[in-house]
């Protein structure tokens, strides 16, 4: 499962395309998202996509472990302020955490904070809350997959956000809606700035074959 290579925007973290022109893509020069940066360990197929689903849809915990020690390289390239940052991983609604029994990017998170040096440095499950659950996004375009996610999350405690240096983390990154909405609430709460560190993500070169499932676990392990 190797890590990504070549050239990425120094925002979302996106491949860019061909002879580089510029530091950042296109979208993100248009429209600049709420986060600082985004980082991913790889992209999201083969060997790593079936680690993550054998962690989300077939409840093998320990793979949590590996998937830690990746997300900590994708930390490993932001440079954060001195005031300790606030670790929050991206919430379920309680209803799939529920069925679910954890919070995949909380396992991962807790995994991936072992590997890293970084003091002072806690974990907030509580701060960030998902108060729906959203529709899926396949097929919407990015102003209506904003307006689809409007609203699903709320900052439970603005005092413990407040001037702080938040590290948003979630296992897949897909279109960045949701880490673009959190960052967005987040940053309204006070934050003064917000990373985003996924284990993979999709990139546009793979779009064709990819379908969005953060949001929606396949059929086949629904029951
Ligand atoms: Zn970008």
């Amino acid at each position: 499962m190797p890590p990504l290579t070549g050239a990425t925007c120094e925002i979302c973290g996106e491949r860019l395309p061909g002879p580089r022109l510029a530091e950042t893509c296109s979208v993100c020069q248009e429209d600049r998202p709420a986060f600082s940066r985004a980082a991913a360990y790889g992209s999201y197929d083969g060997e790593l996509r079936e680690l993550i689903h054998l962690l989300k849809y077939e409840r093998i915990v320990p793979a949590a472990g590996v998937l830690g020690g990746m997300l900590a390289r994708a930390v490993g390239q932001f440079e954060f302020g001195p005031t300790p940052v606030l670790v929050i991983p991206v919430p379920l609604h309680r209803s799939k955490r529920r069925a679910r029994g954890f919070n995949q990017a909380e396992l991962i998170a807790r995994a991936a904070l072992k590997n890293l040096k970084l003091s002072g440095v806690e974990i907030a499950t509580g701060v960030l809350e998902r108060r729906r659950d959203t529709a899926s996004q396949i097929g919407l375009t990015r102003p209506q997959r904003a307006e689809n996610i409007r609203g699903a999350f709320r900052v439970a405690h603005l005092n413990r956000v407040a001037g702080r240096e938040v590290l948003l983390v979630d296992d897949v990154l897909t279109t960045g809606t949701t880490a673009n909405e959190c960052a967005r609430i987040l940053r309204k709460a006070g934050a003064a700035k917000v990373w985003v560190a996924t284990v993979a993500r999709t990139l546009k070169q793979n779009v064709a074959n990819f379908e969005i499932e953060s949001e929606f676990e396949p059929a086949v392990h629904a029951s």
